[in-house]
């Protein structure tokens, strides 16, 4: 049975752990406590002796693919995205909601209307807990999902706090306060590692994977580490200086937004030396288990795509419709859901060409976690 300790040795030791929380949020839910999340946010060993090998947290583990087959089979994936049911260009109907979104506010929109209708009570997503840390967060109103959204940043704070609004923090492992608060109904927002992890615990049966109704899943180019020294080289790239900055976007290219305005797109390689050591073997683009994928990508600015996958996401997507979601017109551009899906396509070709090219070099080089 292999444990974390092999986790340890295949994982996390050569930087290849994601830090999506799913082998801490195990653990702790199935009450063994063994494992926590430490400082620089990858899961350790809190109290070894209680570790009764279980093998729970390895088998959850995005990168180990032992249940990649059940849980693909399960959710019916097809090559070379996912499943696919429909897709399209939407946002929040509320003008307040869109305000501070990331893109069209469309995930904000849906989780207040699944909250609304008493489909979910409560939702998994990341909130800004200081000028310099975005943390996983089990929202239980509609206020504070709508806290949630977005990553506008006051440009008081100090713009270090930039690179964590784009750190995917160990949302599955906000999941365990779920037991202890009873929720048996929540939405699970997340990167397409996050996403992963669940789907892993789903298949094993194990909680607290039965109390998440919905997962919503982000498109994901990586996960970036703003430090002074990249800052700097962005700012130079892109001709602009950070007390400028109101919101930054990854879409085609990399976006900052400017307080007068105007928008400097970068070529996404900029971001590269910036991207977390395990984001460069990840091979999932879209979420490709979610019940629905969203993101800017294929959409016009102030509107998020999505990708619906599952008939619960696609059921949930149609009600929010006309309600708190407004679906952009499809007769003034009738191609749009196939422009999404080449786009997502394209994007999610290029990520996994890469991935699987830097796999092969691992084999030839030491790595070194950052
Ligand atoms: C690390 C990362 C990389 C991304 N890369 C791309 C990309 O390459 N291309 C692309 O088109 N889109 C990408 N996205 C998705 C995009 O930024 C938007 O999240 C998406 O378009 C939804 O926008 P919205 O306005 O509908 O969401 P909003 O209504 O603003 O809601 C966003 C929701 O996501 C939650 N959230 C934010 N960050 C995280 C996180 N790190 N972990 C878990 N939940 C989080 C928020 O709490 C909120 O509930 C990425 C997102 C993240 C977090
Ligand atoms: S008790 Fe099980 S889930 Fe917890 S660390 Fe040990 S093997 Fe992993
Ligand atoms: S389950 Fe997630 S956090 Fe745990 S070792 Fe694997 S990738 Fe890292
Ligand atoms: S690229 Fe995105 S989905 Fe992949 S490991 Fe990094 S944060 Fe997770």
């Amino acid at each position: 049975m292999k444990t974390f300790f092999h986790l340890l040795q295949e994982v996390i030791k050569p930087g290849l752990c994601h830090r999506c929380g799913g082998c801490v949020s195990l653990c702790t839910s199935v009450n063994y406590g063994a494992l926590e999340i430490g400082e620089d946010g990858r899961p350790r060993y809190k109290d070894v002796e209680k570790c009764i090998e279980c093998g729970l947290c390895h088998a959850v583990c995005p990168e180990i693919d032992e249940l990649e087959p059940e849980t693909r089979h399960r959710l019916s994936w097809s090559a070379p995205i996912g499943r696919v049911l429909s897709a399209g260009v939407a946002r929040a109907s509320d003008a307040a909601v869109r305000a501070h979104a990331t893109d069209g506010g469309l995930v904000t929109a849906l989780l207040l209307h699944l909250f609304h209708t008493g489909r979910i009570d409560g939702a998994i997503v990341a909130k800004r807990v200081g000028p310099y840390q975005r943390e996983p967060y089990l929202a239980t109103s509609p206020e504070e999902i709508m806290e949630s959204r977005g990553f506008f940043f006051d440009t008081s704070h100090n713009v270090a706090g930039l690179g964590d609004a784009y750190m995917a923090r160990a949302s599955v492992e906000a999941m365990s306060p779920l037991m202890s608060k009873g929720l048996r109904r929540v939405a699970l927002v997340g990167t397409p590692c996050q996403i992963q992890a669940f789907r892993r615990m789903e298949t094993l049966g194990v909680v607290p994977s039965e109390s998440v109704a919905f997962c919503f899943g982000l498109y994901c180019s990586g996960n970036f580490l703003f430090d002074e020294p990249h800052r700097l080289e962005l700012a130079r790239a892109g001709n602009f200086s950070w007390d400028q900055v109101v919101k930054m976007n990854v879409k085609e290219f990399f976006q900052v937004h400017l307080q007068d305005g105007t928008v400097r797109h970068l070529d996404l390689h900029v971001l590269d030396r910036l991207k977390r050591h395990a984001c460069r073997y990840c091979e999932d683009y879209s979420a490709e288990v979610a019940d629905i994928s969203f993101g800017g990508l294929g959409a016009p600015e102030g509107w998020t795509s999505f990708i619906t996958r599952t008939p619960k996401g696609r059921a949930a997507y149609l009600d929010a419709r006309g309600r708190t979601v407004e679906e952009m017109d499809r007769h003034q551009d009738p191609g749009l859901s196939d422009k999404v899906l080449e786009a997502v396509m394209r994007a999610a070709a290029r990520k996994r060409a890469e991935a699987r090219e830097h796999r092969r070099e691992l084999g030839k080089a030491v790595v070194v976690a950052l």
